[in-house]
């Protein structure tokens, strides 16, 4: 049989496999498996030249028991229905697993930002919240961004809800803005400071020495740049080889800040870094270190590569980077692989911590904002590692994926239970 890459089947199959372990209750299972609301719209952008293109977005709010939506916006060519619904169940879990008042949501526009110029996509940005701001809101759903959008674009949307909704107060509604317009201090870089801290338990629980690690980060984008220079500075790691879309690098002395910015500057590509040797991507996930840090896109260590992987230690920063078949293997195999809604967490936390911030008028320090990140991330990992001691001593193994998803769909079907929905 073919190997399942649709990352919502991928992302049901992982909850029906949790809902058997821990026999959740059928209906609640049958409400899990779909989300609540799901939205497309068309938004007509006037280009550059003087043409109108029709773009599709999509919004999904999968589950709002536990809150309001939460999730990110992708601005990404290959963007579809599927990885959207996809990403919301993971946004519900992610922030029932950080035990923070969201349900999850997930949103996205099919688009090749590389090709727009910044009028363009400042109409796009604000077209697509016009489609969809009766949709939102910080009671409702709360946006961010992720793959190929930024704070400047966050920033459009916030403005153009605020126009919308005749609010001179918009703030709370889209997180992850510039600190202009109430950005929250750390958020730029929490998702991969949340990576770090879960990545210093994992290192205890397998005893890795963290300044002698050699590590691989595939992506250079918010999460993988952040997490190159968090490894060396927080730890003294030495990241080996990193990527973007058009391929990576290797260098067995770790590889240099400066010719690394260089590199990416302008719009740069890591290929075109000066020294090391460029490798594929897929050699990048085969490299020979201690850890292994996919930070680009999903789907990325399938049953294809899964018995090539060396790293002792997989942490996933990026979303679904790990197919569930592949899952399989890497667990026979014992390489210990986090999550991605635990190990990119951070990101959601932060933006938890700018909605409060902006619903407060009140704003924190940056030392505030990563120690409160530290104490809900570690605990998540403690709860986590907990379950899997729990389900051992009862003479079943899990893996962490399922120990964390147990934690997190017990608190959604909790909360729905509470509410009467089943
Ligand atoms: P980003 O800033 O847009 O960067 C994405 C990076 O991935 C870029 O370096 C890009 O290469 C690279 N990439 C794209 N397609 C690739 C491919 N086929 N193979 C290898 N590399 C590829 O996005 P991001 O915010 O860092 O997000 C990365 C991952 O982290 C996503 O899964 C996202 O959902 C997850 N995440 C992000 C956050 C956050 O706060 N940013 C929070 C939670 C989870 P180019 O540089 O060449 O374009």
């Amino acid at each position: 049989m073919p190997e399942e890459l649709n990352p919502f089947i991928i992302a049901q199959e992982q909850l029906d496999e949790a809902a058997e372990i821990m026999r959740l209750d059928s209906t609640a299972h049958q409400i899990l498996r779909e989300p609540m609301r799901s939205l497309t719209v068309n938004i007509p952008v006037r280009m550059d030249d003087g043409s109108v293109k029709l773009f599709k977005g999509f919004r999904v709010q999968y589950n709002t028991a536990r809150g309001p939506a939460k999730g990110g916006i992708r601005f990404h060519p290959q963007e579809t229905i599927d990885t959207v619904k996809a990403l919301s169940a993971w946004m519900t879990w992610k922030t029932a697993l950080a035990d923070i008042p969201f349900g999850g949501g997930k949103g996205g526009v099919i688009c090749d930002t590389k090709k727009m110029s910044d009028s363009e996509l400042e109409a796009l940005s604000r077209g697509y919240i016009r489609a969809l701001g009766n949709y939102i809101g910080p009671d409702i759903d709360v946006p961010a961004p992720d793959v190929y959008t930024t704070p400047q674009i966050m920033a459009w949307m916030m403005d153009e809800y605020g126009a919308m909704h005749q609010t001179n107060n918009p703030f709370s509604t889209i997180t992850g803005k510039p600190l202009e317009v109430w950005g929250s201090e750390g958020r730029s870089d929490s998702t991969a400071m949340g990576g770090m801290f879960v990545m210093r338990e994992a290192a205890k629980t397998l005893g890795i020495d963290l300044k002698n690690a050699r590590i691989a980060v595939q992506g250079a984008g918010n999460a993988g740049m952040f997490a190159y220079t968090l490894s060396k500075q927080l730890f003294g790691a030495k990241v080996v080889a990193i990527s973007d879309s058009k391929g990576g690098i290797y260098d067995d002395e770790g590889i240099d800040m400066d010719k690394l910015i260089k590199a990416k500057s302008n719009p740069g590509q890591i290929p075109s870094y000066e020294g090391g040797t460029k490798i594929t991507n897929e050699q990048l996930l085969e490299s020979e270190v201690d850890i292994l840090i996919p930070s680009a896109i999903e789907s990325q260590i399938t049953a294809k590569n899964a018995d090539k992987i060396n790293a002792k230690l997989l942490l996933e920063l990026a979303n679904g980077p790990v197919t569930p078949d592949a899952d399989k293997i890497l667990q026979e195999r014992g390489v210990f692989d986090v999550p991605d809604f635990l190990v990119n967490s951070g990101g959601v936390i932060g933006s938890y911590f700018e909605w409060v911030q902006n619903r407060e008028g009140y704003y924190w320090t940056r030392e505030d904002v990563y120690d409160r990140l530290n104490t809900i991330i570690t605990r998540s990992y403690k709860q986590m590692m907990e379950t899997m001691k729990e389900y051992e001593s009862n003479g079943k193994r899990i893996a962490p994926r399922m120990a964390a998803y147990i934690i997190a769909i017990k608190r959604v079907a909790a909360a729905m239970k509470m509410r009467g929905w089943y």
